[in-house]
């Protein structure tokens, strides 16, 4: 045992009961962390979590644990502001160690547009209460030694913008937190669990099927990823989500160490360092929609290049494991959170290749919607309607996303 592997965790397992207030169907970070603010903020314990695997199976334990809120849209930025300070706080509250590391994040731009991208970037940062500063190539090379600034000929670095708050934490203990915390408190979270429809008393929804039995629930929350749009036709609705696979890899340990992590919006793909020194990198999401978490050869290859020519030191490393998920992208890669017009329904998805961060905003904010009945400000302009009133969220904050 080492420090990366929980030793200390409580997890509670219960067998299901045939009625809740609230059930929650994901065990991934959504989920869990509605289920644990339901539990803290508003005393709601009659709570099912229900996961068809394993909590974190889903895209919570598959991601690349970036923590930021340099978006392009001031809701955005305001949004995953308030998650990077819940996050900054989760292990005080929770009293759980997440290894959450403040390093900033680099986002590169090799091109004169790219350079005007990030000005615009900060300064939309900045004026929403953010720090993001605009670098040169000189202040690069101070934050990170090891970038090319020649971009290995090819891609030469005119500057970037320098995200203060960048931070990462450790994924499958922030899923574990939530988890330990929700549990202690009186949730029930089911493993092995599968929703397999949606119990209906006319046009609302009363509970779920599951391979259990049936469940009935005050109210029933999607917290699904990337399955979303199955749970979503259970009850009739067609919505505005994509599934599309994301890959990762890890290479071995790199001993000089990288400080911050390196983004590049015009390459599409950026790294941070774990703790463990490895180098963790991501690439934008396939193209093709679909199921799959098949991962290939095409994307080691191309995505290896790239990061080559920006950190020329990871030629000299090995890859040890790639991986994919399946991410719920939105029409306007922004999330969706909210009612859905079916009563009894609501809903949290479009969190795509960007929702780790999101996670505990995210969380919080859904539990004081289940408990008040009504859409707190910070969530309201990421409401399912916003499509039909032709109001989206256009932002392609996400490397992966541009
Ligand atoms: C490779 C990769 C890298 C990423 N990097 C980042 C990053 O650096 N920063 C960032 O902010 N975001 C990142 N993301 C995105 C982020 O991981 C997700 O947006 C986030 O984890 C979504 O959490 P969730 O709880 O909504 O979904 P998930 O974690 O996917 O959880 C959904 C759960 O629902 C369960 N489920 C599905 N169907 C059913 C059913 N019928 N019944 C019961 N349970 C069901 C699944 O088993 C799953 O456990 C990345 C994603 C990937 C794949």
């Amino acid at each position: 045992m080492n420090e990366f592997v929980e030793t200390l965790l409580e997890l509670t397992w219960h067998e299901p009961k045939s009625s809740y207030d609230v059930v929650i169907i994901g065990g991934g970070g959504h989920g869990l962390a509605t289920a644990y603010y339901l539990a803290t903020r508003h005393g709601i314990t009659n709570v099912a979590v229900i996961e068809a695997d394993y909590i974190g199976s889903g895209n919570s334990g598959r991601n690349t644990t970036i923590i930021r809120a340099n978006y392009g849209i001031p809701e955005s930025i305001r949004f995953y502001n308030h998650s990077v300070d819940l996050y900054r706080n989760l292990e005080a509250e929770t009293g759980c160690r997440i290894m959450h590391a403040n390093k900033g994040l680099i986002w590169m731009a090799h091109t004169e547009s790219g350079m005007r991208a990030e000005r615009s970037r900060v300064q939309l940062n900045n004026a929403c209460g953010v720090e993001t500063v605009l670098v040169d190539p000189i202040e690069i090379k101070r934050l990170c030694p090891q970038v090319d600034l020649t971009g290995g000929g090819r891609y030469p670095v005119l500057g970037a913008s320098f995200h203060v708050p960048g931070s990462t934490a450790r994924h499958d203990r922030v899923v574990w937190a939530y988890a330990q915390g929700a549990m202690h408190r009186g949730v029930h979270v089911l493993q092995g669990t599968s929703v397999t429809g949606l119990l209906r008393d006319g046009d609302r929804v009363v509970g779920v099927k599951t391979s259990r039995g049936d469940i009935s629930a005050g109210i029933v929350m999607s917290a699904v990823g990337g399955d979303v749009s199955t749970i979503a036709a259970h009850a009739g609705l067609r919505l505005p989500v994509r599934t599309h696979p994301l890959q990762a890899f890890v290479t071995n340990g790199y001993a000089q160490g990288l400080g911050p992590i390196v983004s590049s919006t015009d390459l599409l793909c950026y790294v941070s360092q774990t703790a463990r020194g490895q180098m963790l990198i991501g690439h934008e999401f396939e193209r093709e929609s679909s199921y799959s978490r098949q991962s290939s050869f095409q994307f080691l290859q191309s995505c290896s290049l790239k990061m080559a020519y920006l950190l020329p030191f990871v030629r000299n490393l090995k890859i040890l494991r790639q991986w994919t998920g399946r991410c719920d992208i939105s029409a306007d890669f922004s999330p969706i959170m909210g009612f859905t017009g079916v009563e009894g329904l609501v809903i949290t998805t479009g969190w795509g290749t960007w929702g780790f961060k999101g996670i505990p905003a995210g969380g919080e904010q859904m539990a004081e919607l289940i408990a008040t009945g009504r859409t707190p400000d910070l969530i309201a302009p990421f409401a399912l309607s916003r499509f039909a009133a032709d109001h989206p969220m256009a932002d392609q904050g996400s490397t992966g996303t541009r």
